[in-house]
This record gives structure tokens, C-alpha cells and sequence, in this order.
């Protein structure tokens, strides 16, 4: 298992074992077979921008298959500064719809179709309900570049700028090469639902917990992994960027523990 970052963790709690660290600068390379990838391409959370921080977005690799979890700020970025082409990603799998989690989604829909190498099939997305209506509202936002580009001069794919948008429920979500992806609800206070996922590939394996508290069913679901990729919180410092007391009570409630009740808890079966 590989694991590599650019930058301090942030945010993130990395759970490790059998860990080799990768500097992100580093020339990608094929991931050895039977091995899972994981790329740290961001991770600072919350609407506040940093300059040395990109946002929610972790790159996990296996099986040829090149799967993207989240799209906060800068994800696009990072993704080229790691060593990839544009087009590398078209598979992506979204926690929520919290801003600092999809502000890079029209980033990634848009500029790789329209720059070198350019992307020519669609780009996939799975995510909690309100994903397929975010991706349809962001086409009709973007009407004006997509016909540009698509319809009247530089004549860019038709295929590539279209995006298969799924709402998806708890469970597995994707299965191609040997890699499976399960979908696990977890708790983000009134923010619902909210998805954790687990990546599976030739007996290893990974989890991303998106944003969450502790919680019963991550335990459950991320028992024996080999990676644990875990949002992390620091209320002093969060007491001090936000002074508003009702707010700073909102974002608490989100990482106040939650008891899984039957109907919640996520099968790997
Ligand atoms: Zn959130």
C-alpha cells in the first residue's frame, strides 16, 4: 500500500498499516499489481482558503482504475502537479455537497474536456441525493462555454463533456477490474446523508471516512483496512475562525457521536 502527500495532513487522520510514504513531486508511475495507489491531493476542509492547502480531494488507484474522492479547491491542480494529464480522472465519488467537498467538480468536468489531451468519454460521478440535479444545473451554468467549444469552433467532444450522474444508496456502488467501492453512511450531524466509502482490491484495501464523528458504522465498515483516511477536528481552532457562537455550535453537533441504528448500518456483502 502507497500513500503519498504534498503537504501536512490538515485535516486528515491517516490510520496506517504496511505504509510507504511517497513525496508527492515524485514521477507517477504504474501502481505495483495487486496494489492500491493513495494519492493525498488535498487536504484542508471548510470554505476558508489557504495558500498552501488545497481542498478535500484523495486519489485512490487500483487495478487501472483511477478513482477521485471528493473535489475541494485546487483538486485539478494537485492532480498535475502529482504527474498526471488532465484526462487522467473520470470517475468520481462525492462524501456530501458541502462546498469545500465540489467546488472543484466544474473544474474537472470542464477544463480537461477542453485542453490537451482532452477527455472524450463522460465523466461519471457518484454521490448522495442532490448529485445528479448539482451536475444537471452545472451543464445549464456552463451552456455557454460547453456550445462554444462544443458546437461552434474548436468542435470539442460531444461524449466528453457528458456527465452520468448517479444518487446512490448504501452498499457497493462500482465493481470493474477486481476493485469494488462501497458506499457507508456516516454522520455529519443534520448534513444527510453523507457517504464514507471503502475501496477493495486484491485483498487490500481503504477507507475515506468523509466528514463525520465517530461513529458506530465506519467502526464496523473500516474494521481491518489497511488505510484509514479520517477527517480530523480541532474545536480550539475552529473556536477561533468562527466566532459566531450558533454556528460554531452547528459545526459541533457535527462531530458529537452517533449511535448506528439497524437500518443505517452498511453490509459488505
Ligand atoms: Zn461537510
Amino acid at each position: 500500500m502507497i500513500v503519498r502527500c504534498r503537504y501536512s495532513f490538515g485535516a486528515l487522520v491517516l490510520s496506517l498499516c504496511s505504509l510507504a510514504t511517497h513525496t508527492f513531486a515524485q514521477a507517477t508511475s504504474e501502481v505495483p499489481p495487486k496494489d492500491i495507489r493513495v494519492t493525498l491531493l488535498g487536504t484542508a476542509s471548510g470554505p476558508r482558503a489557504f495558500v498552501d492547502k488545497a481542498g478535500i480531494s484523495t486519489l485512490v488507484e487500483a487495478g487501472g482504475e483511477r478513482l477521485l474522492f471528493d473535489a475541494g479547491r485546487g483538486s485539478m491542480q494537485r492532480l498535475v502537479q502529482a504527474g498526471f494529464p488532465m484526462n487522467a480522472v473520470t470517475k468520481l465519488f462525492l462524501t456530501h455537497l458541502h462546498s469545500d467537498h465540489v467546488i472543484g467538480v466544474p473544474d474537472l468536468m470542464l477544463s480537461p474536456w477542453s485542453a490537451a489531451p482532452e477527455r472524450k468519454v463522460p465523466l461519471e460521478i457518484w454521490g448522495p441525493v442532490g448529485t445528479r440535479d448539482m451536475m444537471r444545473h452545472l451543464e445549464e451554468a456552463f451552456a455557454f462555454d460547453i456550445h462554444m467549444r462544443r458546437d461552434v469552433d474548436e468542435s470539442f467532444s460531444p461524449e466528453g463533456i457528458k456527465t452520468l450522474a448517479h444518487d446512490i444508496r448504501p452498499g457497493k456502488v462500482y465493481e470493474k477490474n477486481g476493485v469494488t467501492v462501497t458506499a457507508f453512511l456516516v454522520s455529519h450531524g443534520l448534513v444527510k446523508p453523507l457517504y464514507g466509502y471503502r475501496v477493495d482490491y486484491a485483498g487490500r484495501s481503504v477507507a475515506l471516512s468523509g466528514d463525520t464523528s465517530p461513529n458506530d458504522n465506519l467502526i464496523a465498515v473500516c474494521k481491518g483496512v489497511d488505510v484509514l483516511i479520517h477527517e480530523a477536528i480541532d474545536v480550539e481552532v475552529l473556536r477561533r475562525l468562527v466566532p459566531a457562537k450558533s454556528r460554531m455550535d452547528a459545526i459541533v453537533a457535527r462531530v458529537t457521536r452517533w449511535e448506528c441504528h439497524a437500518e443505517s448500518r452498511t453490509s459488505l456483502a
